[in-house]
């Protein structure tokens, strides 16, 4: 499932499969039913595998590919200066490359990090209503540290039931910016001794904020799970991050990536 931000933050979600686009927004408040037939695809290799690794692998792959690597949830953890990593030149490409440090209101104030070129899709996954890049450093790893500095701070996950009822109240990232730059600015200053002044850099931004194409939230939050359920239906009250809404329970698409599934 594809999201993008139109003028104005409202989120539109596509369903992608092959060259098949089905636009969804348009279905909040209409019966959906998703079908998985037991088959899984690898998303990097196209194999059949009789169960998914790491969202959407085979186990081949899982094992192998660099982004599926625990240092790629841990940036602090690169090993690539070892000479470790699963693959050098796909890590040349994806780690060595301007990350940003943000600040997030998915279900509270979050910390995080992504790639530059992963704004705003990383908000989107996360179902955030608002989000303020704060710092730009030159590498994964760098990035990693500096979430290590923020998250005796600030939480750096999101409580994903809070988040889908959708009783998610505005913060001021514009102050918790100031107060937390203020608080860890010795810690900021420590890395930038280790890796040149340059290398984490504070970055001015406009709060972004994010609508969700949410008719009613949920008060009870249920999930289905094809492994147990192959089939899903109900009617579609709404879209947030990754989960599909419906009336008989939420659905985390990406945790079902590769999956093949028939949508009616
Ligand atoms: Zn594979």
């Amino acid at each position: 499932m594809a999201a993008e931000v139109k003028p104005g933050g409202e989120v539109a979600y596509t369903l992608r499969a092959g060259d098949h686009r089905l636009p969804l927004n348009e279905r909040v408040g209409t019966p959906l039913s998703l079908e998985w037939s037991g088959a899984i695809a690898c998303t990097n290799c196209g194999r059949a595998t009789r169960k998914s690794f790491g969202q959407g692998h085979c186990y081949p792959c899982f094992k192998r590919l660099a982004q599926c690597d625990t240092c790629i949830v841990k940036p602090e953890t690169c090993h690539y200066h070892q000479g470790t990593c699963r693959e050098p030149q796909w890590g040349e490409r994806f780690c060595f490359q301007p990350h940003v440090v943000y600040l997030a209101n998915s279900s509270g104030l979050k910390v995080g990090i992504t790639r530059k070129t992963q704004m705003p899709t990383r908000w989107l996954d996360q179902g955030a209503i608002q989000a303020l890049p704060i710092l730009e450093v030159d590498t994964r790893l760098q990035s990693g540290l500096v979430e290590m500095l923020f998250k005796e701070q600030v939480a750096d996950r999101t409580n994903w039931r809070a988040m889908l009822k959708g009783a998610v109240a505005e913060i001021d990232l514009e102050a918790e910016r100031r107060h937390l730059l203020a608080l860890l600015a010795p810690g900021l200053a420590q890395l930038r001794e280790r890796f040149g002044s340059e290398a984490v850099k504070e970055i001015v931004n406009p709060v972004l904020r994010f609508h969700y194409p949410v008719q009613t939230f949920p008060t009870k939050v249920v999930s289905h799970n094809f492994d147990k359920q192959p089939k899903v239906s109900g009617t579609l009250m709404g879209i947030k991050g990754q989960y599909l809404m419906l009336d008989s329970g939420v659905i985390n698409l990406r945790k079902f990536t590769g999956y093949e599934v028939r949508v009616r």
